[in-house]
């Protein structure tokens, strides 16, 4: 394979705290190994109308901090199309450009691994989405902030819930994978989880929460998935008081606030590794991967297996909160 010398890094899908981080290691790294870098903005869409542009250490000065990301993200339905990837091609060989990170999530690695299929540019993943819903990495960029994120929110929810002795069900994202609301459930000592992987029957979750939600507790909190079966926090609180008319039910919707915000320390330095990690894995010649992290070590997985894999959760964890719950 021909040495790699010009190294385009893009972000893509939706945007995650940590990937400002992400780019700036994949800039710094190339520049240290005497390569070019290029800034392509706007994701796909950005590959294919040229919006590609050369980078020097300076651009990431400073960006660490910031959430969202400094290149911009989009959802390109153009790239779905051949049409759309053989422009994408063509402004690649244009810059000379010779390798390709692509910072996302599942979507973004589905249209990767298409690409790298068709055209031979070398393309490495690094998982940067809030949900942590990626096959063959323990966590991805974002979601340790987005986590934090909501822990605070329902801190403060919870000081109201135990001074008016309420039962609030508190929604989370998470469309299709239950992670956040979850680890935010155990981090908040939630009555209990409510998650798309698996389906809870309002009149379980009712004897559960009648059990925990009994006067001598201060506070009830109840941690809804967005796409929980269930219909979300709204949907579920209707069905509990109408088993339950004399409970106190309240509702709060987490919303954006969770995608945005300082990154964490964690998906900073989560961040950097990886983005390191990808110019390594190029320059050694690897593609059609993403690169994890699983157990504290960089791993690399084949596009394949992330993307028609899928990552379970944790039922043990789920348990646990009924346990806690007590
Ligand atoms: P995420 O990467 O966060 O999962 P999306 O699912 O929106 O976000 O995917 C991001 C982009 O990846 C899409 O807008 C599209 O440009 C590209 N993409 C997704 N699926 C495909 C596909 N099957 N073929 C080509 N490109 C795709």
């Amino acid at each position: 394979m021909a040495k790699v010398t010009k190294i385009g890094v893009l972000t893509s899908g939706g945007d995650a705290p940590g990937m400002n981080a992400a780019i700036r290691a994949v800039v710094r790294t190339a520049i240290y190994y005497k390569c070019e870098a290029y800034g392509i903005y706007g994701g796909y869409q950005g590959l294919i109308n040229d919006d590609i542009h050369q980078m020097t250490t300076s651009h990431v000065s400073n960006i660490m901090q910031r959430g969202g990301t400094i290149l911009k993200t989009a959802r390109s339905a153009e790239f779905k199309t051949p049409e759309g990837r053989k422009k994408a091609y063509e402004n690649l060989k244009k810059h000379g450009i010779d390798a390709l990170v692509v910072i996302g999530g599942d979507g973004s690695f589905t249209g990767a691994r298409i690409f790298s299929q068709e055209f031979d540019i070398p393309t490495v993943g690094v998982p940067g989405t809030i949900d942590n819903d990626m096959f063959g990495t323990d966590h991805t960029i974002g979601y340790d902030t987005a986590v934090n994120t909501a822990m605070e929110a329902i801190d403060k929810i919870k000081d109201t819930a135990s001074a008016h002795n309420r039962l609030f069900f508190i929604e989370v994202m998470g469309r299709d994978a239950g992670f956040i609301a979850l680890r935010t459930a155990i981090a908040t000592g939630a009555e209990a989880v409510l998650v798309p992987e698996f389906d809870v029957e309002t009149e379980d979750l009712v004897k559960k929460i009648a059990r925990d939600y009994d006067p001598t507790k201060s506070s009830g909190i109840v941690i809804v998935a967005e796409g929980a079966k269930c219909g979300g926090a709204y949907g579920i609180a209707q069905k509990v008081k109408e088993l339950h008319p004399e409970y106190e039910v309240r509702c709060s919707v987490l919303g954006y606030q969770q995608r945005g915000g300082r990154p964490t320390q964690a998906d900073r330095v989560l961040a950097s590794q990886l983005g390191v990690a990808a110019v390594d894995a190029l320059l050694d010649d690897q593609k059609s991967i993403m690169i994890g992290m699983a157990n504290r070590e960089i791993v690399q997985i084949p596009f394949n297996k992330v993307v028609l894999k899928r990552k379970g959760l944790d039922e043990y964890r789920l348990k646990m909160i009924d346990i806690l719950a007590l």
